[in-house]
């Protein structure tokens, strides 16, 4: 196969002996691609320092289908994204979103959009003030574009019109349900379908949605948006839980969030 040249952002890396390293990257053409960089711990590599993780680069390799592991012949850095890495909350953060790409891309899927979706959330993570939002509305995008996507607007059983005035829950008070199995909100007739729905205000559901329909142009609009403590956990609950579900495990780096950065 002839030599393959694409943008490319760093999304794993994994040591293997003798200074050789696994690097996995997302790519807009070829979606996910492993390749092992041979030496490149060594400090002669003219690779190395260059494939650190969230690099974004021009990524040169022999492409062969149905490999797991392609040959890597070269890697130009673009933007290493140091914004991100000089800030602890940041780096956790931003780490955490290449982990969830990883867990969900496959091999030799393209997906310019997902790969477009990356890029400009790491450019906005170098300096947006709530990390939180931006972290929330890159899920809800990301589940959106690898096809699984919540129903926010109709019930996700019966396919009705779920609209204001918000119905009654089991538990009496004012709510939506989020059936995380279901695949997003239940109306009031489908209730039961769900026992271990979540009861999220509506003010979260409307944040769901205005997230969803947020263009990547008008990223700067996170920091406007107003959203209770109660709104951002609604929020954190329901789409790490969808995520959960859909990738079968949990995300080492949301638990390191969660055990370190609990307050956002
Ligand atoms: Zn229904």
């Amino acid at each position: 196969m002839p030599a393959q040249k694409t943008e490319a952002i760093v999304i794993r890396t994994y040591p293997l002996r003798d200074a050789h390293k696994i690097i996995t990257f997302y790519t807009p053409d070829f979606g996910r691609v492993k390749a092992v960089a041979y030496g490149v711990k060594s400090p002669k590599s003219k690779l190395s320092g260059r494939l650190e993780l969230l690099n974004h680069g021009m990524l040169l390799f022999n492409y062969r289908e149905n490999r797991d592991l392609q040959s890597l012949s070269g890697f130009e850095l673009i933007e290493g994204f140091d914004g991100i890495r000089d800030d602890f909350t940041r780096i956790t953060y931003g780490c955490y979103l290449a982990e969830l790409v990883d867990a969900i891309a496959s091999e030799g899927d393209a997906n310019p959009e997902i790969f477009h979706l990356l890029q400009n959330t790491y450019h906005v993570l170098t300096d947006i003030e709530d990390v939180a939002m931006l972290a929330r509305f890159f899920e809800i995008k990301f589940l959106d574009l690898a096809g699984y996507a919540p129903q926010l607007s109709h019930c996700a059983n019966c396919g009705s019109n779920v609209t204001s005035p918000y119905l009654k829950n089991k538990q009496g008070t004012a709510g939506m349900l989020f059936s995380v199995q279901q695949g997003g909100i239940l109306c009031n007739n489908c209730q039961n379908r769900d026992t271990s729905a979540y009861s999220i205000t509506p003010g979260s559901c409307e944040l769901l949605k205005a997230l969803r329909h947020l263009k990547l142009a008008e990223l700067d609009k996170i920091n406007r948006i107003r959203a209770s403590t109660l709104n951002h956990r609604e929020l954190k609950l329901v789409l790490s839980s969808f995520i959960r579900y859909h990738t079968e495990r949990n995300l080492k780096s949301l638990k390191f969030i969660e055990s370190v950065l609990p307050s956002v």
